[in-house]
């Protein structure tokens, strides 16, 4: 038997024991430092209200990446969810992504228009700044995105992220349909304790070391020291931060995390009917605010509210800054062999679960080709030309 050693047992450690698991001949072992798998997307309960750290819910384009999911947790869909950010100096609560029909209910309405007019949209931008610009204007992008930014990742100037390929829900201004993802699936565990019977399940073939936190790797050798005894492995896949794997040779990479606050309310439900989250675009010192009961299907008379508020105590974000990645691909390029990093830290890119399924299955189709005599910094665009070369390569 081969040994392979995941490290960290969030959404990313889990799904790889997964897929390590249905290969033939791998002794998996899965070190996680808290009490509990799955990271950030383990239910916990407060006033009998499931909940996880943030909204957590299942987006997709991908349909193979849902059945695979529902298949092990049955999930219930909700595509119908808007999202609105309130925009304290308006008073008003606008639909996100930023929706046509709303222009006509802000005070600089005619002023919005004239620059949608000439917006030159956003193919020669050189950041987040002349993106939105480009897209919207500078009204719309000062009122809607640039605050919000600059709170949500603890910048100055929101035109220091560069990385900019996206904006966040996939358009800058929509018409029609107001539902936010009526693109993509949008969907959530129907178990009241939501993901965590797939990280039962994923990890069920794996010999998982909870509370444990590896103080040494010789990573050359493919070794790390656990509970006080080194162990030696043939694979080990990482989901931490390079920089916390390799020790900061390149520099630290910075992320930004997130303080949440919980709060009951003595009412059914607090939001409209399709609103499951409320962005706060202003001063308030929170940027998001997220109506568990939506997404969970909770039964109760009152309802429960997580307020999300940046902080730098733990680090969830990497920052889509082109120095920042171009730090953490250093550290890929110098990883030894039969090394994987995969996950949101471990890939240092600001991806969702359905990403992290994807880099889990990809990761273990390399592994069953015997591809993995190379770094495989499961990362960025790398990882994209990979995963669309194996579909080709599938289908064919
Ligand atoms: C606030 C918030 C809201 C989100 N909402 C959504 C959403 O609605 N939809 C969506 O698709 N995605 C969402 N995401 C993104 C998605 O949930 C994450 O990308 C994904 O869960 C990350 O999984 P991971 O395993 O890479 O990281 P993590 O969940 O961070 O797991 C890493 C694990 O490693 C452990 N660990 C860390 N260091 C060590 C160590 N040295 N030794 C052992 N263990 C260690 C940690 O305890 C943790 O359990 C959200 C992310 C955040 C932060």
């Amino acid at each position: 038997m081969k040994k392979a050693l995941i490290i960290g047992g969030g959404f990313a450690g889990c799904a790889a024991a997964h897929q390590m698991s249905q290969l033939s001949g791998w002794d998996i072992t899965l070190v996680e430092s808290a009490p509990f798998l799955g990271g950030g997307v383990k239910t916990h309960w407060h006033g009998g209200h499931p909940f996880t750290y943030g909204p957590r819910h299942f987006l997709t384009q991908d349909d193979r990446l849902f059945d695979y999911l529902n298949r092990l947790v049955p999930m219930r869909r909700c595509q119908e969810h808007e999202f609105v950010t309130y925009i304290e100096q308006d008073a008003q609560f606008y639909n996100f992504p930023i929706h046509k029909d709303d222009v006509q209910r802000m005070p600089e309405c005619e002023q919005i228009e004239e620059e949608l007019e000439v917006a030159h949209g956003a193919a020669a931008a050189r950041n987040l700044e002349e993106y939105w610009i480009g897209s919207v204007g500078r009204t719309l992008y000062e009122k809607m995105v640039k605050g919000y930014t600059e709170k949500m990742w603890m910048l100055p100037e929101a035109r220091m992220l560069d990385d900019f390929g996206w904006s966040p829900k996939g358009v800058a201004l929509k018409e029609g349909p107001r539902a936010c993802w009526d693109s993509a699936i949008s969907a959530y565990p129907v178990a009241p304790n939501g993901y965590d019977d797939y990280f039962d399940i994923a990890t069920a073939g794996t010999k998982v070391l909870l509370n444990t936190t590896i103080t040494d790797y010789d990573l050359e050798k493919k070794r790390a020291k656990i509970n006080g005894d080194w162990h030696a492995f043939d694979l080990i896949i990482s989901t931490v931060s390079p920089d916390v794997l390799m020790g900061p040779a390149y520099g630290e990479l910075p992320f930004i995390g997130r303080e949440f606050l919980k709060i009951v309310l003595p009412v059914e439900f607090a939001f409209p009917e399709n609103v499951y989250f409320v962005y706060y675009a202003g001063g308030e010192p929170f940027t998001r605010a997220v109506e568990y009961k939506k997404f969970t299907g909770h039964k109760s008379d009152s309802t429960f509210i997580g307020l999300e508020m940046p902080s730098l105590t733990n680090k969830l974000y990497p920052y889509p800054i082109k120095t920042e990645i171009a730090h953490a691909q250093e550290y890929f390029e110098n990883m030894p062999e039969g090394i994987v990093s995969i996950g949101r830290a471990g890939s240092y890119k600001y991806i969702d679960i359905d990403d992290i399924i994807d880099q889990a299955m990809v990761m273990a189709e390399q592994i069953k080709g015997g591809g993995l005599d190379h770094p495989v910094p499961i990362h960025g665009d790398w990882f994209r030309d990979v995963a669309a070369e194996m579909r080709a390569a599938n289908a064919a």
